[in-house]
């Protein structure tokens, strides 16, 4: 009877042209090619269900095979039933319109960021892309999202999945319905995270703020880095508010991350993004870019993690955008996908989710050089920063 060989059921096997990826999901162990011999055997039978019948194991890959059964990627066994041989699991995505209620279609979304204005009197460089990269203000047009259409949109939504209402201008707080805004949102049990860069703050509007319920979160946004003492007066005048606070440092160069290690932050709730612009190229790949090391620092993934990973956009899905023109996108570095109703909510998400046209299905396997990496199960999803770049490695390995 023969012997026969195969890679265990969990463990996740990716080939390409000059490497190859065998990770345990059990143990979190991955090999990579230790040279040509383990590429060619790998390439020639890991085609056929990762089934080996023992006569094509000759002495140069004998030692390989062990290997691979010592450190439990793979095993033989005297005779196997086919029929009881587990395959690796893979996964469907599409699904007819008929399987879901339409209704339940935004049920799919967990984050709904509005722009409701585009009022402000600040003159800021990266106004016009800095949104684009992460969350932040931007005076796109001059139009108002009134109070009716937000209430309206928000009615096709599920507070349940619903987790984050984020609320952008312009200076939101020259919405002329921000009052009604914030008390029609404070009934909400989502998180809502209002955001205000500092320059728009001022004694007379901060009491506006006063409004906002305690489950909340005011969001500082600093599209430069202010010195100590600017930043001590900012601090002093939000002192009255007992909301959350978050800041947010925008960084672009080294001279910026000496500015606010002099800030002496601490523990205090504060993210920095670095803002891409066409001259801090040297910055970014310093900074921002990931290492072989980085990379393989991932926490141990699961099968199903794996495959997620492989067909879902993780960090994008589920995150929608609707501007103070009532334009609909599902991320602000693509297409708008139309005009926002609460009757056609259902339809838009649906198209998003079953024609996988958009960023929520934009994985590594589609994008060059990612698609031919064995890394790519490693690396987090595609970013914001990588769709505005239009360029996929961010990182020095290709
Ligand atoms: S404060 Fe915000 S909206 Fe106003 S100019 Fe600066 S980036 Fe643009
Ligand atoms: S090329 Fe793409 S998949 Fe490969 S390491 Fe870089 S970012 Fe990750």
């Amino acid at each position: 009877m023969k012997k026969i060989f195969f890679i265990e059921p969990y463990v996740y096997t990716q080939i390409e042209e000059n490497n190859f990826v065998l990770y345990n999901t059990l143990t979190g162990k991955f090999l990579f090619k230790k040279n040509e011999e383990e590429l060619l055997f790998i390439k020639k039978n890991f085609q056929k269900q990762h089934i080996l019948l023992e006569d094509e194991i000759n002495n140069k890959t004998s030692n390989f095979i062990k290997y691979l059964q010592r450190k439990f990627f793979a095993q033989t066994r005297e005779s196997v039933n086919l029929e009881h041989y587990q395959h690796s699991p893979s996964v469907v995505t599409a699904f007819e319109e008929s399987d879901y209620h339409k209704k339940s279609l935004s049920d799919f979304i967990s984050d709904l960021t509005f722009y409701i204005n585009g009022e402000c009197f600040q003159s800021c460089e990266l106004c016009k892309s800095a949104y684009k990269q992460f969350s932040f203000c931007t005076k796109l047009d001059k139009t108002e999202l009134k109070f009716i259409e937000i209430e309206d949109v928000l009615s096709s939504f599920s507070p349940k999945y619903l987790q984050n209402i984020n609320i952008l201008g312009g200076n939101i707080l020259y919405h002329s319905e921000f009052d009604n805004i914030v008390n029609f949102l404070n009934k909400y049990s989502s998180k809502k995270n209002y955001y205000i860069n500092y320059k728009n703050l001022s004694v007379d509007n901060i009491s506006k703020l006063l409004l906002i319920d305690v489950k909340s979160t005011v969001v500082i946004l600093f599209s430069t880095i202010p010195s100590v003492s600017e930043f001590s007066e900012i601090n002093s005048s939000l002192s009255q508010i007992s909301i959350p606070l978050k800041w947010v440092f925008v960084i672009q160069n080294t001279n910026d991350i000496k500015t606010l290690e002099n800030l002496k932050l601490g523990g205090g709730d504060y993210e920095v993004y670095p803002y891409i612009n066409p001259a801090n190229q040297n910055f970014i790949r310093k900074n921002v870019f990931l290492t072989k090391k980085d990379i393989l620092s991932v926490p141990k993934l699961s099968y199903k993690q794996i495959l997620e990973k492989n067909n879902f956009n993780l960090l994008l899905w589920g995150k929608t955008y609707i501007l103070n023109n009532k334009d609909f996108y599902a991320n602000l570095n693509s297409e708008k996908l139309g005009k926002v109703f609460s009757e056609n909510v259902s339809n838009i998400i649906f198209e998003i989710v079953n024609e996988q046209k958009d960023v929520w299905h934009l994985t590594r396997k589609q994008v060059d050089p990612c698609n031919k990496c064995v890394y790519r199960i490693f690396c987090p999803p595609i970013s914001n920063y990588e769709l505005f770049s239009n360029r996929y490695n961010f990182c020095n390995m290709k």
